[in-house]
């Protein structure tokens, strides 16, 4: 579906100013606004459509992403007008004109939803790779035991005088009739008239979670759990909300990981490189015998597939990466005979090295042999 152009929509020039913007939409607004255009959808495509071309062309930033960019910007682009970019929807109308009340406006019969929460998961390096399961404990609004979540002693509930039970309001605002949520009984249409001692009408009470949850092997940091319902309990009947657990996972003192794949410097000295050699590597699954042919340069890199992470969504495994580094020793960590070695070596190849280090051993070896 092909999207208008937000300049377009708004009916103004791409050199608008911000009051040009303003005032075009404000227009719009009174004429689409649902209040005025009851039970027409094509008037609330309209508004939501302005809503939306307001939203970004009113915010600097993203009316300069918009200007370069369009619609086509991707994921985290205008196409499909992400949430997430914007903050909720609902909330944007929500907040101009108290309509529009997704699952977090509640009101009425539905009673109020619960909040959902967040929590920050640490894990190592290995628990990321291999899964694991966690025990976490959390402070969340639980229904109250003594009054079943109603919030009422008695059991009893009154429909809200305020709001005649929609859990709402309408008050005049300039141009606009605004319906916000009910202040008296803060949108879940009901009032307690006896209220419960325990949680003081409120229907919930603050206690500690505590939860199992299961991390599946190929988690890595960023990547969100939702536990639907182990948020915050819902007020007057209300659904619960959601817990995102949070996955952050910790860096390994040897290992990078990219992806699936496991990476590590492996340090190899001269000698092995030139003469080749066989040596021991730590991957997350064990130690593996590593063949170093004769001749092998540094940066090389020893790939052992399927010895790396798995796969979040399947059995397959990653690689492990061994990049070469070469491990230059200080003259300082070697003995006179090793010194003496590498100066016969740089002899033998004519190489121009320094000679102070073999001044000092040949005076010392020297003295001896005199
Ligand atoms: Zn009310
Ligand atoms: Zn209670």
């Amino acid at each position: 579906m092909s999207k208008r152009d937000y300049y377009e929509v708004l009916g103004v020039e791409r050199t608008a100013s911000d009051s040009d913007i303003k005032s075009a939409y404000r227009k719009l607004a009174v004429k689409y606004h649902p209040d005025r255009n009851q039970d027409n959808p094509e008037a609330e495509d309209k508004f939501k459509e302005a809503a939306e071309a307001y939203a970004v062309l009113s915010d600097t930033d993203k009316r300069a992403r918009y200007d370069r960019f369009g619609h086509q910007e991707g994921p985290q682009g205008f196409s499909g007008f992400d949430p997430s970019v914007f903050g909720d929807f609902s909330d944007i109308l929500g907040d101009l004109f108290g309509f529009g009340g997704g699952r977090r406006r509640g009101g009425g019969s539905q009673g109020i939803p619960g909040s959902d929460l967040r929590y920050d998961l640490n894990i190592t390096f290995e628990e990321a790779a291999f899964g694991t399961s966690r025990t976490i404990k959390f402070p969340r609004l639980e229904a109250c035991d003594d009054c079943s979540g109603s919030g009422s002693a008695d059991g009893k509930l009154q429909v809200c005088t305020v709001c005649g039970g929609s859990g709402r309001v309408r008050f005049s605002q300039g141009f606009f009739s605004v319906a916000r949520t009910c202040p008296e009984c803060q949108g879940g249409g009901k009032k307690v008239t006896n209220p419960c001692k325990t949680c003081r009408g409120e229907g919930r009470q603050a206690r500690e979670r505590e939860l199992e949850v299961t991390i599946p092997a190929g988690v890595d940091t960023g990547m969100r759990l939702r536990l639907r319902g182990e948020g915050e309990h819902g007020m007057r009947g209300g659904p619960k909300g959601d817990l995102d657990v949070v996955i952050l996972v910790d860096e390994h003192e040897r290992f990078q990981r990219d992806e699936t794949d496991v990476h590590e410097i492996l340090d190899l000295g001269y000698v092995q490189l030139v003469l080749g050699a066989k040596v021991e590597i730590e991957t997350l699954h064990g130690t593996e015998t590593l063949k170093i042919p004769a001749g092998t340069q540094p940066g090389h890199e020893f790939r052992l597939r399927g010895q790396g992470i798995t796969h979040l969504n399947s059995d397959r495994k990653g690689d492990h990466v061994a990049h070469v580094r070469l491990k230059v020793p200080k003259p300082r960590d070697l003995d006179s005979d090793q010194l003496a070695l590498l100066h016969k070596l740089a002899e033998l190849e004519g190489s121009e090295v320094q000679h102070e280090a073999k001044g000092v051993f040949e005076k010392v070896k020297n003295l001896f042999q005199v």
